[in-house]
């Protein structure tokens, strides 16, 4: 299997040649179809699985035929991860100039704020601070994403954002396609599931 059979672009897949990527991992095989094809999906496998361009490319070859303000919401629950995630975004989306925005703890709060009321097409935030965003400006809108990526679900719930996630999930609009990916199914991401995924496509690792 390669990247043409899965329904990509070919200046997608030229990019990912630009990054090291000539083949499909299993994940990405598996999922990008769906997604393309306007499904919602859980994808469970661990980082260096090759999630994120699982959900980046597709959501870039939607994001290149339909631009749009703020298109595509990734949540994840590290630092670390929003700045990984971030850097794929940005090589991967270079040919048709996507702009995207990191919104974290321990970064300039007025800054992220201009960032946001620019309308960036992507935003990768851990859900601390985008909750506090949400609460305090009413420069930007999540109400018309077309994508919620839930990154490392297992770890979003862990970590205790419970509150964070529902000031979150209150201000996005609920006809949209969401992506969760996690590590393992725990019994709270199927309560997860069942309040903000639709019918999902399921891949296990
Ligand atoms: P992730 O699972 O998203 O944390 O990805 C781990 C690493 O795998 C990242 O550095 C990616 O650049 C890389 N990667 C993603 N897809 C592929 C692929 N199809 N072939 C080789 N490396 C990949």
């Amino acid at each position: 299997m390669d990247f043409a059979n899965t329904g990509l672009h070919e200046w997608l897949t030229d990019q990912c040649k630009t990054m090291g990527i000539s083949k499909p991992t299993e994940i990405q095989v598996n999922c990008i179809p769906h997604i393309l094809n306007d499904e919602d999906c859980i994808g469970c496998a661990k980082t260096g699985s090759g999630k994120t361009a699982a959900f980046a490319l597709p959501i870039l070859q939607k994001l290149s035929e339909d631009p749009y303000g703020i298109f595509a919401l990734v949540l994840t629950p590290t630092r670390e991860l929003a700045f990984q995630i971030s850097e794929q975004f940005s090589v991967l989306g270079k040919p048709i100039g996507v702009r995207v925005e990191v919104i974290m703890g321990g970064l300039d709060m007025m800054e992220q704020g201009l960032g946001l009321s620019v309308k960036p097409h992507i935003v990768i935030s851990t859900p601390g601070r985008l909750a506090d965003h949400l609460q305090s400006c009413d420069t930007f809108s999540l109400k018309k994403i077309k994508f919620l990526v839930l990154d490392e679900a297992d770890r979003l719930l862990e970590d205790d954002y419970g509150e964070q996630l529902e000031t979150i999930f209150q201000a996005l609009p609920k006809k949209r396609q969401t992506l969760l990916f996690s590590a393992t199914m725990t019994q709270t991401i199927k309560q997860l599931q069942d309040v903000a995924l639709n019918k999902p496509f399921f891949w296990q690792q």
